[in-house]
């Protein structure tokens, strides 16, 4: 029986290899950057339409008042935890006026898990509505971080969402300054503000540098060019940079930032700029389509794509590397069996959207989980055990 099980494994794995290589290019990641998933997200976080959040059904007002910022901050750690490989953490600092929170997601990278790039966007605004500042950069960075979460990375990936931006880049300040003092090593961050507006329709993209970052806006531009046919932006160098944003805080902690931004030297920016007319119908959405893309582009090269299917997601433990899963891919079963595990088991099916398809708190040794009425596709089977979890990408044909 052991030994039939290998040869099934072995033999998954083969063809689960064949499947991801051809599909595991920079290439293929911006092709899943999905528009539509961009522009729900807009709409959602700037109350234009209604959202869930919490199992209620919400409208987002605004991310001004301490209620709506913080029904906004719970919106974003539902999105993220809903993705398959991510850690999320609600990171309630002190200082500032309004009791700030960052929403911070962590991809770990499978070979320099200390190597750091952080991809981020301030969430919080000065009015209602507030689409292209900062509704944009958040909706490119949760995109990003939908599609990138399902594949196994060589460098670690940390998406933020920053609070209390407007008034004195406070939370992107607290969390750069504990991770200079903690000495993390980040090769580079990339911030989002202000990505939906280009009246002139010239689709430049502003890359605001400061001199200590022109390696990495020269690693950018290469990315670009590279993928210039799929994007479709012209790049536009600003050095020196606007500061007043959160790349700002890196820059004070002596890292490489970099932010994307509509307005060089305010030629090109929104005229509803702060105000409750900055709504997603005066967007261009394009261009914020493209920006997204771009920075997909960008996550994706600086992540490090593993091209293995067989490098398992999550943060793993000695336990959690004994278990079996087989047959993979699968038609009509998923068997998983845990050796020696101890503590509490939670088993979750997830569908290439996030969506949990199956959930189920498991104390067997072996479990069968029947996948026959399950659409055709990729699936993530998250296994968690007390703190950690591992996720296996599962094929069902
Ligand atoms: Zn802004």
């Amino acid at each position: 029986m052991k030994r039939y099980k290998n040869v099934i494994r072995i033999l998954a794995l083969a063809l689960c290899f064949t499947f991801v290589t051809s599909a595991q290019t920079v290439s293929d990641l911006i092709g899943e950057v999905n528009t539509s998933n961009l522009d729900e997200i807009l709409n959602e976080f700037t109350g234009e339409v209604t959202t869930i959040v919490g199992g209620n059904t919400v409208t987002i007002l605004n991310r001004v008042s301490s209620s709506g910022n913080d029904l906004a901050a719970d919106y974003l750690e539902e999105k993220l935890s809903s993705y398959s490989n991510l850690e999320v953490v609600s990171d309630q600092y002190s200082g500032g006026s309004l009791g700030g929170r960052n929403i911070v997601a962590t991809q770990v990278g499978a070979t320099n898990p200390d190597d750091i790039y952080v991809i981020c966007a301030h969430y919080d605004s000065v009015a209602n509505y507030c689409a292209d500042d900062n509704a944009t950069g958040t909706a490119a960075v949760l995109e990003a971080a939908r599609v990138l979460s399902q594949y196994c990375i060589d460098n670690t990936i940390v998406y933020a969402l920053w609070d209390e931006e407007e008034i004195g880049l406070v939370g992107s300040s607290d969390w750069a300054d504990r991770a200079s003092n903690e000495g993390k090593n980040i090769l580079g961050v990339i911030n989002l503000d202000m990505i939906g507006y280009d009246k002139d329709g010239n689709n430049n993209i502003p890359i605001h540098t400061n001199s200590n970052s022109v390696s990495l806006k020269d690693d950018l531009i290469d990315i670009l060019n590279t993928h210039s046919a799929a994007i479709g932006l012209t790049p536009e160098v600003v050095n020196p940079g606007i500061s007043a944003s959160d790349h700002g805080s890196f820059w004070n902690n002596g890292y490489k930032a970099i932010a994307l931004s509509e307005g060089a030297e305010f030629s090109d920016l929104t005229p509803y700029y702060h105000t409750a007319n900055d709504r997603v119908n005066t967007l261009h959405l394009p261009y914020f389509h493209k920006i997204s893309k771009y920075l997909m582009a960008i996550v994706a090269t600086k992540a490090g794509l593993i091209d293995n299917s067989s490098c398992s997601l999550g943060i793993e433990s000695e336990e959690l590397n004994n278990i079996s899963i087989y047959p993979n891919p699968t038609t009509s079963v998923i068997n998983i069996e845990f050796p020696n595990m101890s503590g509490s088991i939670s088993l979750e099916l997830i569908n290439a959207m996030g969506q949990i398809v199956y959930k189920l708190d498991a104390s067997l040794a072996k479990m069968t989980v029947s996948t026959d009425k399950l659409p055709n596709g990729m699936y993530f089977l998250k296994i968690r055990n007390d703190e950690r979890f591992i996720v296996n990408k599962i094929m069902k044909n």
